[in-house]
């Protein structure tokens, strides 16, 4: 399409012209992602100058309507905007679980007014959001939360816990499932919007093997939501939630990320070569099942947009993306020797690798594990028999 070669053509011209050069080289790990948010001190100026331009444009979530803060991209533009950043291995702009997460579900299920406000704060970087969902004794079995919300006439009182809040000592507010009727237990839950800085919620950070405490427990103890917080309606939060899963869990694939995670063949032998021929075999093997899985995600992401995705098809995602990059890191690891496993030297940037390594081990279990992503896969695609 000529009108397609065109906005190529200019969004190429633009982004040689206002992509820093550091903004293309690879994110090694999550420090060299820009989060937004209140508190947010950016990693350097070329980090700054390039979240400013983008967020001027519209960029940072081009294909939400432009009233909404974004660019107003159709499918077609946002994958030719998709294809431009990773031929220059342009890093996003902003990264955040309001543009993954809350953003697409605010889209469908919010109101003007929420669109207006959440949105464009979402797309300018404003607030930071993290996610409030599981419990101590609801994880896969997310329907069986407990956290409560007693009505209280024009807002309402919450008292619980949360566990494994992402960054919930770093977010600025909170998408909650929050139980509002204790008799129905999937049409008794509420999708309530909540600032962290409301008297009575509290974070504990939980430490990690790779050293890092990227989430927290959070808890609830009589904290007061206006009535108008609620996505959705009344005791229908579980459409909400699902929803949102869905997107959740495309984005925890890595489908549509690009290069980003792609193959590591070419890359390593340019690196110096692999000796090892099984090593070498490993890697083809790898590198191949990465080339299908891109085919794979970029049909997905072009049926999803175009309304003509099997709604259970992210889950088909979750699943081969994240054992695939568990996969990836354990082949680097490999292909790094011994050296890999340092922890602490300024040469491997303080045990990039291992710590890289040792946090896809939750890949699989983030936004559902690999056991519940086959329980979906068999019983609402392949329409296998079973509980
Ligand atoms: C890095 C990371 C970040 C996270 N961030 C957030 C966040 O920001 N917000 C949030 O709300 N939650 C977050 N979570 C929590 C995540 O959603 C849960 O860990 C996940 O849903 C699994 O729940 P669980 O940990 O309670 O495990 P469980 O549900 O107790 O599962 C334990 C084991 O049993 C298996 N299992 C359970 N049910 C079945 C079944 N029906 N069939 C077969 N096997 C089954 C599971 O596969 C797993 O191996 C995060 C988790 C991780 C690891």
């Amino acid at each position: 399409m000529p009108e397609l070669a065109e906005f190529r053509a200019e969004i190429r011209v633009w982004l040689d012209a206002h992509c820093p050069p550091a903004m293309r080289q690879p994110v090694q790990d999550e420090a060299d992602l820009c989060w937004g948010g209140r508190r947010w001190v950016f990693a350097s100026d070329d980090q700054r100058r390039w979240f400013d331009v983008c967020v001027a444009k519209g960029y940072t979530v081009p294909d939400w309507p432009i009233a909404y803060g974004g660019a107003g991209f159709d499918a077609a533009q946002a994958k030719v905007w998709r294809e431009e950043c990773a031929r220059i291995g342009a890093r996003p702009p902003l990264s955040s679980f309001g543009i993954w997460m809350l953003g697409p579900a605010l889209l469908k299920f919010g109101t003007e007014d929420q669109k207006v406000h959440y949105l464009g704060q979402i797309a300018r970087g404003e607030v930071r959001w993290c996610q409030g969902y599981s419990e101590p004794g609801a994880g896969s079995d997310l329907v069986s939360l407990q956290t409560f919300g007693e009505d209280r006439g024009d807002h309402w009182l919450v008292n619980g816990q949360k566990i494994w809040t992402s960054y919930a000592d770093q977010a600025d507010w909170i998408f909650c499932l929050v139980r509002t009727d204790k008799a129905d237990r999937y049409h008794g839950i509420s999708f309530l919007l909540f600032d962290m800085t409301t008297p009575g919620v509290t974070t504990r950070p939980i430490r990690l093997i790779s050293g890092s405490s990227p989430f927290c427990e959070t808890f609830f103890d009589d904290v007061v939501v206006p009535k108008h917080q609620i996505v959705g309606a009344v005791n229908r939060g579980w459409d909400v939630a699902k929803y949102l899963l869905g997107h959740e869990r495309e984005m925890i694939s890595g489908a549509g990320a690009g290069e980003r995670r792609t193959t590591i063949g070419a890359t390593l032998a340019r690196a110096g070569g692999i000796a090892n021929p099984v090593q070498r075999a490993d890697l083809a093997h790898f590198d191949i099942d990465a080339l299908a899985f891109a085919a794979m995600g970029e049909k997905f992401l072009d049926e999803a947009r175009s309304g003509r995705a099997h709604p259970a098809q992210p889950n088909m995602l979750k699943y081969a993306g994240t054992e695939l990059n568990k996969r990836r890191h354990e082949l680097l690891m490999g292909a790094g020797g011994s050296a890999a496993l340092e922890w602490d030297s300024a040469a491997t940037r303080g045990g990039a690798a291992a710590r890289g390594w040792l946090r896809t081990k939750a890949n699989s279990i983030e936004g559902g594990t690999s056991e519940v992503m086959l329980n979906v896969i068999a019983r609402r695609i392949l329409d296998l028999p079973g509980g």
